[in-house]
């Protein structure tokens, strides 16, 4: 067996990460290195691996015309699909919709998902997704047309033993099925392990839908225990009322928990008595948005991180809390169903003050991982009832944010270095033991 020893450490440092990360290099994808880095330097990791996990594997950018309903419209649109880690098995990774993506970003939340699927154990390599438009402004029709587009544009590349995307923001079990559908004419039969997060009909699972919710959920109750106080007595803010935080937001009201703020892209209700989910719900089926829901107090989703809360969980895009407001946040635990929404100042002041801060990376895994389970499921053609969906899902988050929650004490380190710290040690083990080809 030829295995590189780590013994054999080659004696230099990474190279410039200005000099060799141009095509990426963005505030996100900046912020997904110096974490890896700041970790990689505390495990004294070799030079040789750190330097390959600062760069995606592949990287693939396609544009495309996209014809609007008026018919006369054609738009170029621009596609990503990232895989950052093809050592572990299939990658895996969420499309997000968003008029304002890029390469760097797409990269940044393709790492993290390497990082996320290491610590849940879950034989995936780290993948995302992108198209660069405003769902906002899409019909149904355009919808589904920028998908099946997209996806013909990035078929050589997924596959269910290849590349497996899912939803993130700005797309649903909706756009998956269509993703699904597209890949499966082209390849001439039916291909449901395609995509994860699809609709139960064509071999979705039960409770991922909610998955991502159920799992910060856990990791909150986790956390609240161990700083001395119970989730079901607690005050939570969720910052994001979407798929992540307003399931999130259900299923912590659900266990006792008073919901005291929550929010969207353009405001946010704040009743520090507690809001009524039902009747939010109910508003947004009809309205789609929280704007005019009678009742309680106005804020902005950045002033709702501000509100004393004892949990606080930004739910909703990357880089909210920053140097500017991290020193004004009244939480007592911070619980980020986001991607990336803690840059590296706030945490050291988190830190400093005391306020634990459960990392995207732990907390949001639930997502993934009952992605796995839906994966598993469809290649078994052996479906499970939501319970067992939803038992499983917790028993692994307990044993992940356990897992992590050790090596923060053992190590000292806070639980975003301590999960990194977990998520990279498993990764470079095993592209020790694969060796390097040729
Ligand atoms: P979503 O589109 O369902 O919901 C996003 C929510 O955030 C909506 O309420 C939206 O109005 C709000 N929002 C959008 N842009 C905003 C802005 N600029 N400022 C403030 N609020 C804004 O998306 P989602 O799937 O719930 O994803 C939310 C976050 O969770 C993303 O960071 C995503 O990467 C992450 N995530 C999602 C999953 C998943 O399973 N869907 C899994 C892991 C992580």
């Amino acid at each position: 067996m030829s295995v590189d020893q780590p013994r054999k450490r080659a004696k230099r440092a990474p190279k410039d990460l200005q000099k060799q990360h141009l095509e990426w290099d963005t505030p996100m994808y900046r912020l997904a290195v110096a974490q890896l880095d700041g970790t990689a330097a505390q495990m004294d990791l070799d030079p040789n691996l750190w330097e390959r996990l600062r760069t995606p594997q592949r990287a693939h950018v396609v544009s495309f015309p996209f014809r609007r309903d008026d018919y006369d419209t054609v738009e170029t649109v621009f596609g990503y699909r990232v895989q950052h880690l093809l050592t572990m098995g299939p990658t895996k990774g969420g499309v997000r919709y968003d008029d304002d993506v890029n390469l760097g970003e797409v990269t940044a939340l393709a790492m993290w998902m390497s990082w996320k699927c290491s610590i849940m154990n879950l034989p995936f390599g780290g993948a995302k997704g992108a198209v660069r438009i405003d769902p906002r402004s899409l019909t149904p029709t355009e919808l589904q047309r920028v998908t099946r587009r997209y996806t013909a544009e990035i078929i050589e590349v997924i596959g269910p033993d290849r590349d497996i995307p899912a939803p993130d923001l700005g797309t649903n079990e909706l756009v998956m099925a269509w993703m699904m559908d597209t890949y499966s004419q082209q390849k001439g039969y039916s291909v449901p392990g395609v995509v994860t997060g699809k609709p139960i009909e064509i071999g979705g699972s039960y409770g991922r839908k909610e998955a991502t919710g159920r799992g910060v959920v856990t990791c909150a109750l986790e956390a609240a225990r161990i700083a001395g106080f119970d989730l079901k007595d607690a005050s939570v803010a969720v910052q994001g009322f979407g798929e992540v935080g307003g399931a999130a937001a259900r299923i912590a009201a659900s266990l006792g928990a008073k919901i005291v703020a929550i929010s969207d892209v353009k405001g946010g209700l704040y009743d520090p008595k507690g809001l009524d989910l039902a009747a939010v719900d109910a508003w947004i089926r009809e309205h789609r948005f929280l704007e005019g829901f009678p009742g309680p107090d106005r804020v902005t989703p950045a002033e709702l991180l501000e509100l004393p809360c004892d949990v606080l969980i930004p739910a909703a895009v990357q880089n909210q809390i920053g140097a500017h407001n991290a020193a004004r946040l009244q939480c007592r635990l911070l619980v980020e169903g986001a991607n990336g929404p803690t840059d590296l100042e706030a945490d050291a002041i988190l830190s400093d003050r005391g306020i634990p801060v459960v990392p995207d990376i732990v907390a949001n895994a639930g997502g993934v991982t009952v992605s796995y389970f839906e994966w598993l499921q469809g290649s078994q053609q052996f479906f499970w009832s939501e319970q067992e969906v939803n038992n499983r899902l917790i028993q692994l988050m307990q044993r992940a944010f356990r897992d992590v929650q050790a090596v923060s004490e053992r190590r000292k380190v806070n639980l975003r270095t301590a999960a990194l710290m977990r998520g990279i040690e498993r990764i470079t083990e095993a592209k020790r033991v694969r060796g390097v080809f040729p």
